[in-house]
């Protein structure tokens, strides 16, 4: 019998633990410079083309004020304010009788609008809201039996596989992205970023909220209140890649399935990825938009940082993800905070404000708090005002994404700007060159029934060139 064994650097190496990956691994970052707050480094499968500082001294890529900055209600974001605020729900239900007329009336063949695009809209949203999703118990599949002897063997410790917690935390981000993640990170959870209340919009009384507790080891959801203790103090952050050409379509019915494919995919992974560490004996709840602020969480765990638009942007993705969270006591190491230079070149750019239909997107500075009762004030950033953007049929929108230079891939005008930028050898962004590739056709509607003609690498190709 030939020896098939290998030791254990070898093994590491193999899986990507080494320095080097294989498939969906993570490679090592590759240094170029040392920075008064940490290091600047490339890594395509983590970063995509673009250097990013990795901010390794302990601080933020954004400002706080502790005086101001409180948990933020869940009863209080536009999501629940849609379920009770009698305001929120008539134009709610406006909108939405207008878009189901809008498509009976003309036998859904309106442009952009066909049966053809509807049905591939619902059908792409089928698993975001499953009731299996986001469950704060509960092991694996088909192996049933042998998921719970796992869960009673007490905490798995790495040290018995002769592995640090630097190595098993990245073993989980390695499984996270296995699970379907596009992106992973770790940060210590910052309790601030928990909802301080809990709004379920299928309670009977549509305006009644819980509080979130933090008693002793308590770790469950009751009819009157969610325990969640404070030894659960590490979020793992997962973001998930929205299609480009269906976020082209923008505003149409594609980029609504561009988004329910992204919130479908939040739901699998997540509660995945919180079966597997509860199968190594540490507790585990996913979340998708729910239990706490998927934004600051993402960019506590070196995911990107906040934009003009008020979203998470990634150097990889630009802004098109979604994010989905799994909160744990098992002690994972976290990952450094980034900045890629987006707070100077959303200065100047502009663009998403520019294409924005309902003026949801400010062109005013960064403030410290913002004009909606759903902004929670204390932060430095640009606000976004959530009900002008759902009144825009906020579900088949995603015009902001689309134009915005950090979706395009490949792009090689914004790597060249953000490399002078991160190294210090220019300040901002240039309006000019932001100009210029909106005039050569970047960032246009792409119409549905292009995306359905699209003949493989041929339009992909002339698309990603605009
Ligand atoms: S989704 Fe559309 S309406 Fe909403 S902020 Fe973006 S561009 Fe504006
Ligand atoms: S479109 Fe421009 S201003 Fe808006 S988030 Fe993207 S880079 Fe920033």
């Amino acid at each position: 019998m030939p020896d098939r064994s290998i030791d254990r650097r070898s093994f590491l190496q193999m899986v990507g633990l080494g320095g080097t990956a294989l498939g969906v691994g993570l490679t090592a970052p590759h240094v170029i410079a040392e920075t008064a707050r940490g290091v600047i480094v490339e890594s395509e499968s983590e970063y995509g083309p673009l250097p990013v500082e990795k901010l390794t001294d302990g601080t933020f890529p954004y400002e706080c004020d502790p005086e101001v900055l409180r948990a933020m209600k869940e009863s209080a974001n536009v999501f629940s304010r849609n379920v009770y605020d009698p305001v929120r729900r008539a134009s709610l239900e406006t909108q939405e009788d207008m878009s189901h007329v809008h498509l009976v009336e003309n036998k859904g063949k309106t442009p952009n609008q066909t049966r053809l695009d509807w049905a591939f809209m619902s059908a792409a949203w089928k698993w975001a809201g499953s009731r299996e999703a986001y469950l704060w118990e509960g092991g694996g599949g088909m192996m049933g039996g042998g998921s719970s002897a796992l869960m009673n063997m007490g905490h798995w410790d790495p040290a018995d596989i002769d592995m640090t917690w630097e190595e098993a935390s990245l073993a989980v981000r390695h499984a996270s992205l296995f699970y379907g993640a596009s992106l992973v990170g770790v940060a210590e959870l910052n309790r601030l970023w928990l909802y301080a209340d809990h709004h379920s919009p299928s309670a009977e009384d549509r305006a009644r909220a819980i509080p979130v507790l933090d008693e002793g080891d308590r770790f469950e959801k009751t009819d009157d209140a969610w325990y969640i203790p404070s030894s659960m103090n590490r979020v793992i952050a997962l973001a998930f890649e929205e299609d480009y050409y269906g976020i082209a379509n923008s505003p149409g019915r594609l980029a609504s399935a561009a988004t329910g494919d992204g919130y479908s995919r939040m739901a699998l992974t997540a509660s995945t990825i919180a079966a597997f560490l509860r199968a190594l004996g540490y507790r585990a709840l996913p979340a998708g938009n729910g239990v706490g602020l998927s934004i600051p969480m993402a960019v506590d765990a070196g995911l990107g940082q906040v934009g003009r638009m008020g979203l998470l942007m990634t150097p990889k993705y630009g802004p098109r993800v979604r994010i989905a969270k799994v909160i744990t006591d098992m002690p994972l190491v976290p990952t450094a905070p980034i900045d890629f230079g987006v707070t100077e070149f959303c200065e100047v750019c502009m663009l998403c404000a520019d294409d924005c239909p309902s003026g949801t997107v400010t062109k005013g500075p960064r403030t410290w708090e913002g004009p909606s009762r759903s902004n929670n004030p204390g932060t430095l950033k640009w606000f976004a005002e959530p009900e002008k953007c759902y009144d825009f049929n906020g579900f088949s929108c995603s015009n902001c994404k689309r134009v915005c230079p950090f979706n395009k891939p490949n792009n090689s005008w914004l790597h060249r700007m953000i490399r002078q930028g991160i190294e210090g050898r220019i300040k901002t962004a240039d309006r000019a060159m932001v100009g210029l590739d909106q005039a050569s056709g970047y960032g246009q509607q792409l119409e549905a029934r292009e995306f359905w003609s699209m003949d493989g690498e041929k339009s992909i190709t002339a698309r990603e060139k605009m």
